[in-house]
C-alpha cells in the first residue's frame, strides 16, 4: 500500500512538473543529430505526403515539443526560415505548414495570419490549443501532403492557442478567430498525428 501511495505522489509530481510550471519545452528531448542533419541542408525543404508509405507513417506521429535551449539555437531560427521558403514556394504555395510534414516529430507551426496586417508568416514553436469554442465554422480544406483532395471541415470560431515565444523564451497565449483560427486548428492536428481527411464531411477531386 505505502508503495502504491509513493507512486501516487512520484506521479502527482510528475504531473505538476509538466503542467505546473508554465515552462513549455522542459520535459522535451533535445534535438538529435539527424534532426539537426535534416535542417541544416539548404534549399526549400521536402514536404512529405501520404502517397509515400514511410512519410504516411512520419505523418501519424506524436510530436515533441523544443527544449527552451535548442530554441535559442541556430538551428532553430533556420528551421523557421526553411519551414516559411518552404511553405510560401511556389511549388507548394501553401496557407500553413506544420513539422511532421518536413520530416520532424516536432511540435512547430508555420501559419499565415490572415488576421494581421500584411498576412505575415509566423511560427509557432511548442504550440498547444488550449481551448476551442463551440461556435463552429464549416470550409473547405485541402493539405501540402495530401495532394488533389480537398473536403469541407467543421472548426471552431475561436481558439486560444499556447506556445514558446522563439525569442523570448516565455509561454504566450493568443487568441485567434475566423479563417486563421482554422490554419491553426489544421496545423496543431498535424502534431498529433491527425490529417484533415480525418474529419471531413465530404470529399472530392480538387474542388
Ligand atoms: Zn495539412
Amino acid at each position: 500500500m505505502e508503495h502504491i501511495l509513493k507512486a501516487a505522489i512520484i506521479l502527482a509530481a510528475a504531473v505538476f512538473s509538466v503542467t505546473g510550471c508554465g515552462n513549455a519545452g522542459s520535459m522535451a528531448p533535445k534535438l538529435s543529430p539527424a534532426e539537426k542533419s535534416l535542417i541544416g541542408r539548404t534549399g526549400i525543404m521536402r514536404v512529405l505526403t501520404v502517397d509515400n508509405r514511410e512519410d504516411s507513417l512520419l505523418l501519424r506521429s506524436e510530436c515533441s515539443d523544443f527544449r527552451a535551449r535548442d530554441l535559442k539555437s541556430k538551428t532553430f531560427k533556420v528551421l523557421s526560415e526553411r519551414m516559411i521558403a518552404t511553405v510560401t514556394d511556389p511549388s507548394q504555395d501553401g496557407v500553413g505548414i506544420a513539422g511532421p510534414q518536413v520530416g520532424l516529430k516536432r511540435r512547430v507551426v508555420a501559419v499565415m495570419r490572415y488576421d494581421k496586417p500584411g498576412t505575415p508568416f509566423e511560427i509557432y514553436p511548442n504550440i498547444h490549443i488550449e481551448y476551442l469554442s463551440d461556435e463552429t465554422q464549416c470550409g473547405p480544406e485541402g493539405c501540402l501532403s495530401i495532394p488533389d483532395i480537398s473536403g469541407n471541415v467543421v472548426r471552431s470560431q475561436k481558439i486560444i492557442i499556447r506556445y514558446t515565444d522563439p525569442e523570448t523564451i516565455e509561454t504566450v497565449r493568443d487568441t485567434v478567430e475566423g479563417y486563421t483560427a482554422v490554419i491553426f486548428q489544421h496545423e496543431a492536428d498535424h502534431l498529433d498525428g491527425i490529417l484533415f481527411t480525418d474529419k471531413v464531411v465530404n470529399t472530392g477531386p480538387g474542388q
